[in-house]
Formats: structure tokens, C-alpha cells, sequence
């Protein structure tokens, strides 16, 4: 049982062609999918998703680029939808790569998220980019933090992995991680303790290499994108690197999934 770990299905490069994009990631194999909202406007279209594709586990939240269009009342419609549906809190977090930025407003609108998902019990997606030290001294204030978090498309040190295991962290990775220049994420991959390991393509973001990728999407500018049937070749790659069996790790990934996201599991099959 494949399962992508994040995914963005509700893009409109991906929505515009859902059927064909579906169909292709199911005779991939691709069972369980992690659909991340970013927006209180996107919201409504991945409950949607989920609701027409039972393989899809829809999550809402405020990703840290779009904090400035969340609105006074997101955290009303946050709680409304995360009510609705059997579902987890993501994409939220910290990002000091985008221009230009709110960093108060991004730690205010992150630590909320820690906040619901913790009071409701449910996982927490979690997109963290330059700002690992950021990171930590906000998970370590915390009073509380959510029953399991994951760290996607995990891009912080060594060092850090022990601390976040021991905060109920999960680690994902996507096919970006082939890039013959990201050696220091095939290492982190290499680091992190398998059962707290997971998979994702973080499509349609995260292009993988043109050798691990067999599907892409073109937007109406031209521009190549990542399309989650890839998924297959993400635990093939991720699999040859830590020198498993392909199916050893299929099976490791399906017990760790199990435990990061407990009873919500089984609430999509
Ligand atoms: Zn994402």
C-alpha cells in the first residue's frame, strides 16, 4: 500500500485534470494520499476532493505563505471544517525563504495551529524552510503540542532529528531529494529512524530529476510540475538509498503511517 504523506491535489494543475490524475495514482498503486490545504480558500476544494476519491485524507490549515490572506476569521472556518471531516491540521509552519514576509504573524498563525490540532488531538503537517532554530525554540515553548506532528520534505540537520523523534515527530521526503545536489538531504534521510519515516511528492510542487520522474503536468504557462503518480518511484529511490527491499519499506511506511496518523488511518477506507 503506497501512501503519498503530502500532496497539493487541489492546484489547478492538478484539480483541472483530477479524474486522469486520479486514475493514474491509483494504478500506481498510490492508496492513501494526504491532501494539505494552504489557504482558507482552498479549503473547500480539498474537502471536495476527499469526499469524490475515499483514498484522499483531507487537511486544512494556513500554509506560512499565505498568512496575510488568512482573514480574521480563519480559525473559525479552521475549526469548522477540521469538525466536518475526519481530517488533520496542514500545511501550517515557518518559511524565511519567501519575500516578503510577516515573521510575528507566521509564529502567531503556526503556534495556533499547534494549539487546535494538540486541543483536538489530530496530527499536524508541518513545512519548516531556513528557520530550524526558529523551529525548535517554538516546538520547545509549547505547553502542549499535537499527538504527532510531520516534518515535510524534512530539510534541517542531523542534529535535530533525535529532539523532534522525541516530540512525536515523522519525517517525510519527496523525489526532489534525487537532485545530485542534495546530498545533505539523502543523508538526513539516511538518519532518520525508520519507523518515524514517510513518503510523500509534495505534488505538484517538488519536481523530481527527469531519471525518477514518469509522469509531470504542464501548467498553462509551460511550466513542468510534479504529478503524484510519481509516488512509486520516490519509495524506489528512497529504498535503493537505505538498501532495503522496495516492499520491506512499503510495509514499514504503511505501520508508520498507522502510528502518525492513529484512528484517522482507517477513516478513509
Ligand atoms: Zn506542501
Amino acid at each position: 500500500m503506497l501512501i503519498d504523506a503530502h500532496v497539493h491535489l487541489q492546484e489547478p494543475v492538478l484539480l483541472d485534470r483530477l479524474s486522469e490524475v486520479m486514475g493514474t495514482c491509483r494504478q500506481e498503486g498510490v492508496r492513501l494520499m494526504l491532501c494539505n490545504g494552504t489557504k482558507p480558500s482552498d479549503w473547500a476544494d480539498v474537502a471536495a476532493i476527499s469526499s469524490r476519491f475515499p483514498e484522499v485524507l483531507p487537511c486544512f490549515a494556513v500554509h506560512p505563505w499565505y498568512v496575510a490572506e488568512a482573514g480574521e476569521l480563519w480559525e473559525v472556518e479552521l475549526r469548522d471544517f477540521l469538525s466536518r471531516y475526519p481530517s488533520a491540521v496542514g500545511e501550517c509552519g515557518i518559511d524565511r525563504w519567501i519575500e516578503p514576509r510577516d515573521e510575528a504573524l507566521q509564529e502567531r498563525i503556526f503556534r495556533r495551529h499547534l494549539q487546535i490540532a494538540a486541543e483536538l488531538e489530530r496530527p499536524c503537517m508541518v513545512h519548516c524552510l531556513r528557520g530550524w532554530g526558529w523551529l525548535m525554540d517554538i516546538l520547545t515553548s509549547e505547553e502542549k503540542l499535537p499527538p504527532a506532528m510531520l516534518i515535510h520534505s524534512y530539510g534541517g540537520s542531523l542534529e535535530l532529528i533525535e529532539p523532534l523523534r522525541k516530540m512525536n515527530a515523522y519525517f517525510s521526503f519527496a523525489g526532489s531529494i534525487f537532485e545530485s545536489k542534495r546530498e545533505k538531504l539523502r543523508e538526513a534521510a539516511k538518519a532518520v529512524p525508520l519507523d518515524r519515516l514517510l513518503v510523500e511528492t509534495d505534488a505538484p510542487a517538488l519536481t523530481p530529476p527527469e531519471e525518477r520522474r514518469r509522469y509531470q503536468v504542464v501548467t498553462p504557462e509551460g511550466e513542468v510540475q510534479n504529478h503524484p503518480g510519481n509516488l512509486p518511484l520516490v519509495y524506489h529511490g528512497l529504498a535503493e538509498l537505505l538498501g532495503m527491499e522496495a516492499s520491506d519499506l512499503e510495509q514499514q511506511v504503511e505501520a508508520n503511517a498507522r502510528g502518525f496518523l492513529g484512528d484517522l488511518f482507517d477513516a478513509r477506507r
